[in-house]
């Protein structure tokens, strides 16, 4: 490369961050800054409170936010790299922008059934997470030397998550060597699980208290739980990005249920998660009814019609699999 012909790379991730796609983000963020390369993340969306302790993060850019500025950084990029999904549908309006750009697309992801814009991939589904595949990124590139305590934290904290701590099934040998090596580079673990797991607000907290106690419907003869949000429960509770995240689980805990459904009103769409244990595909549901996707035991879709009937197709898609969750 000619010293002063530095590329240009942009880094986005999916709509609404989780801490695996800003962990990724971020982590890819410093390590390329490091490396002399100037890159920026563009999130397609806002993302919740409880992320902004990550290094980098004040350097974010919000797509929503930020219209002309994304459009322009992702149009004049050399490099996009699309981390944390595989389909331009889960990046919104961006996804249009990143498709025409002449940048060369490289998607670093573990989610099923890649769509196919990428020019490069490291990609499979084995991975517990897309910051256990960056660290593997930067191991190829020779880069551990330069993981600092910085960029252990954001891939330790999309490693944690993504696992639940380190209870899913995705959770393999490498990947608590990977945490390991991240733990030795000045990663906290108790410090990150604080910040994103004890950082809810009241309102949150009687939120979730109220889902439990009021809306949860065991539908015993499918093993299911199920939870409809309206916009107004949302309204009424101050709901902000971030504060439904992990609502769906707790259905999932009670004995027996082999799926776990939510549903929410978020205003400009019903938003569905989707959890199941062993053989329910959460994932060909979802894209079967919901035009979603995801992982084969957790997966999210959506749809335009009233909260009302969105939970009435759900209980008739749900009649052809009553075998299959029992
Ligand atoms: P969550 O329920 O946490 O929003 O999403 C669970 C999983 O499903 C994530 O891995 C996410 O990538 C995937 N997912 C969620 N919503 C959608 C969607 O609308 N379309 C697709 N293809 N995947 C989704
Ligand atoms: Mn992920």
């Amino acid at each position: 490369m000619v010293a002063d012909v530095k590329p240009k790379v942009v880094i986005t991730t999916h709509h609404k961050p989780d801490a695996d796609a800003l962990g990724s983000s971020l982590g890819l963020y410093l390590f390329l800054n490091k490396m002399g390369v100037n890159a920026q993340v563009v999130t397609p969306t806002d993302y919740g409170d409880f992320l902004k302790w990550m290094p980098g993060e004040n350097s974010v850019i919000n797509f929503e936010e930020f219209e002309e500025k994304s459009a322009e950084l992702v149009a004049d990029a050399d490099l996009v790299f699309c981390l944390d999904f595989n389909s331009l549908k889960r990046i919104n309006k961006l996804g249009d922008l990143v498709r025409s750009s002449n940048a060369q697309k490289v998607m670093i992801d573990h989610h099923l059934e890649p769509e196919g814009f990428d020019d490069y991939r490291l990609w499979t589904t084995k991975a517990s997470s897309t910051c256990e595949l960056i660290f593997w990124f930067i191991e190829t590139m020779h880069g551990v030397n330069l993981i600092d305590q910085e960029i252990a934290s954001c891939l330790y904290a999309g490693i944690m998550t993504d696992t639940a701590s380190f209870k899913h099934g995705s959770t393999s040998p490498t990947t608590h060597r990977v945490a390991a090596v991240l733990l030795e580079k000045g990663a906290k673990s108790n410090r990150i699980f604080e910040s994103i797991y004890d950082n809810y607000s009241e309102n949150r907290t009687r939120f979730i208290g109220f889902c439990l106690s009021e809306k949860l419907q065991i539908l015993k003869e499918y093993k299911t739980a199920l939870i409809t949000v309206t916009a107004e429960e949302l309204e009424k509770f101050k709901i902000i990005t971030g504060d439904s995240e992990g609502l769906v689980n707790y259905g999932l805990s009670i004995t027996d249920m082999q799926l776990s459904v939510l549903i929410i009103d978020r205003t400009v769409a019903r938003k569905m998660s989707f959890r199941s244990k062993d053989k329910f595909p959460a994932n060909e549901f979802a894209r079967k009814n919901f035009n979603g996707g995801g992982h084969f035991n957790a997966a999210g879709g959506e749809s335009s019609d009233p909260i009302e009937l969105v939970e009435w197709k759900f209980k008739e898609a749900l009649k052809e699999y009553k075998n299959l969750l029992n």
